[in-house]
């Protein structure tokens, strides 16, 4: 059930406008997830070598699946709390246009007439 069933035509066309006003307000974002690696770099004598050490870094890298194959940045250390915001900001994004499809979902349901009823509507579709 859509949660804007209920709420009056004229109210869900302000949510719709005030749902897109959100959606600008969004700062630059990125999708995907933030990875901290540490790496063995195989030398015998190293601290890495021995058991229990985590090995060299932390180092970070974003990785993000996409259509046509995985994408990824390596990044600094100071970098990642600035990717975190990035990351959460493409949530904020993510939840904006969610919200925007609920809220455009209810216009049109209301917009169409309950099956059964009078054809409100002439049959010939309008501009064509
Ligand atoms: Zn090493």
């Amino acid at each position: 059930m859509n949660r804007f069933e209920d709420t009056p035509a004229g109210d869900l066309e302000d949510l719709r406008v005030l749902t897109l006003e959100r959606l600008t307000r969004v700062p630059a974002f990125r999708r995907g997830s933030l990875q901290q690696l540490w790496r063995k770099c195989g030398k015998p004598n190293c601290h890495c070598a021995a058991e229990g050490d985590p090995g060299h870094g932390p180092r970070w890298q974003w990785t993000r699946t996409a259509r046509d194959g995985t994408r990824g940045q390596a990044l600094r250390a100071d970098q990642a709390d600035a990717v975190r915001a990035e990351l959460d900001a493409g949530a904020q994004f993510d939840q904006i246009v969610d919200d925007l499809v609920e809220v455009n979902e209810a216009i049109c349901r209301q917009a169409a007439a309950p099956v059964g009823a009078r054809q409100a509507r002439p049959a010939k579709k309008s501009g064509t």
